[in-house]
């Protein structure tokens, strides 16, 4: 096949077969939402690049390599979309939302990051991201957790763990960052090229590397916890007090510094070992300076997002993908003069149960070949129309799962037969 009809390198299509699954889980995401009074804001694909150098950090893996940037036809920078935080903050303050204000806000679409593709890592994926914007306490990181934690208890989902740590604020970190500095400059021969880059440039970011071969030496490093000022580590306790008394688990990861610069405080992932190498499904954090970084009035915040593809992932690993949705009814129209009448009757039930699912048989073909295509549709019950029928003002309704009769109904009563039979 000729590259320009394969998609792009990491950029899938979700195909019919798969989207029941995302149309399920998108639902209960926004169910949940509802439940706990967040609203949906919806923010462009596209910001300028400064944004994202200003907001994740010029120190960082999505900055440094994983942006996909682009001139206009103006000679303007911009960027797809990496992550949504930064568009939303940025929202926050070109509209005037922050300014003594709170909001609680859900946003969700793709994200782009030029990564090496594998599963559970694509150059587009999708997040479901949570925000609160205006509030300081640990109160709201413990509604945070608890709505991320409601969400796999409500997919049946088991295998997903938390942990769960505090960054501080920035002038405890820059405390943290000299003794980190200043370990690491001990060890200097054992840091990979990108931890050597890092050293000077942010300490803290070789605490996130992926290298295998520095796992010793950084568990060995100095933990941030034993650097936090008095409030934020009473911001800690109180956060791991209401996690207790919410009867969640976690374990506290001194190590867990998150991929972008702009956290302070709590940070937390919800990470499983059933997806192999990609193991966090859930991450977010406190972001407290944000806001003013950007140039709004000081505005505390808190948020989370969740990968979409690795929560889908993990819930087939799992066993508890959602149900597809196959139509209740499929109607065979057999014989020419079936073909109007067809189309009548398959509109008039549409208005009759808005709330059932009915497919109409499409492309003619003989009773046989329109009785395979009902079976493979999944439909519960095939709605017979033939000349038989017709002449007789009536219409068959074949049960295709199990062994019922097929019953013959006059075509009035056809929707309340119907509603019966499938015991709406
Ligand atoms: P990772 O450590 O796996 O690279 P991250 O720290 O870069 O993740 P975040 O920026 O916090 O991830 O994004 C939030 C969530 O989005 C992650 O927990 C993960 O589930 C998902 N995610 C991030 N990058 C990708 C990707 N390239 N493909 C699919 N999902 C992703
Ligand atoms: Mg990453």
């Amino acid at each position: 096949m000729s590259d320009t009809l394969q998609s792009v390198r990491g950029m899938n299509d979700i195909l019919p077969a798969e989207t029941p699954a995302w149309q399920a889980i998108e639902g209960l995401l926004k169910q949940i939402m509802l439940s706990y009074g967040y609203q949906e804001l919806r923010v462009p694909l596209v910001e300028r690049t400064e944004l994202f150098k200003r907001s994740i950090g010029e120190v960082t893996d999505i900055v440094e390599k994983e942006m996909y940037t682009f001139e206009d036809r103006n000679g303007e920078s911009l960027t797809l979309r990496p992550e949504a935080t930064a568009g939303i903050v940025r929202a926050g303050i070109s509209n005037g939302l922050l300014h003594n204000q709170r909001h609680k806000i859900w946003a969700t679409g793709p994200m782009f990051r030029y990564e090496k593709p594998q599963k559970g890592r694509y150059r587009q994926f999708h997040q479901f991201d949570v925000e609160a914007l205006g509030f300081g306490g640990p109160d709201i990181d413990a509604e945070m957790i608890m709505m991320s934690a409601r969400i796999w208890r409500e997919l049946g989902l088991d295998k997903i763990k938390l942990q769960i740590n505090s960054l501080g604020t920035t002038e405890s970190r820059g405390v943290y960052k000299e003794a980190l500095s200043a370990y690491f400059l001990q060890h200097e021969t054992e840091l990979d090229e990108d931890s050597k880059n890092r050293l000077h440039r942010n300490p803290m970011r070789i605490l996130d590397t992926k290298n295998p071969a520095m796992a010793d030496l950084v568990a060995a490093a100095p933990k941030i916890t034993d650097y936090l000022d008095d409030e934020s580590r009473e911001h800690f306790s109180v956060l791991q007090e209401l996690l207790d008394q919410a009867g969640i688990s976690y374990t506290v990861n001194p190590r867990l510094v998150r991929g972008l610069d702009y956290y302070s405080r709590t940070v937390f992932e919800w990470v499983t070992d059933q997806l192999g190498a990609q193991g966090a499904v859930c991450s977010g954090g406190r972001y407290d300076g944000l806001v003013e970084q950007l140039g709004g009035k000081p505005t505390q915040a808190v948020g989370w997002a969740i990968g979409l593809e690795r929560l889908i992932a993990l819930c087939e690993e799992r066993g508890c993908v959602p149900v597809l949705e196959h139509p209740h009814v499929y109607l065979v129209l057999a014989g020419e003069g079936a073909l109007k009448p067809g189309f009548v009757l398959a509109e008039s039930l549409r208005d009759e149960l808005p709330d059932v699912r009915i497919e109409l048989n499409c492309g003619g073909g003989s009773f046989k070949s329109q009785f395979k295509r009902a079976d493979k549709s999944g439909a519960r019950f095939a709605v017979v129309l033939g000349d038989e029928e017709l002449a007789q003002g009536t219409v068959g309704i074949k049960p295709l799962r199990g062994d019922g009769e097929q019953q013959t109904v006059p075509l009035a009563d056809l929707a309340v037969s119907l509603r019966q039979a499938l015991a709406l």
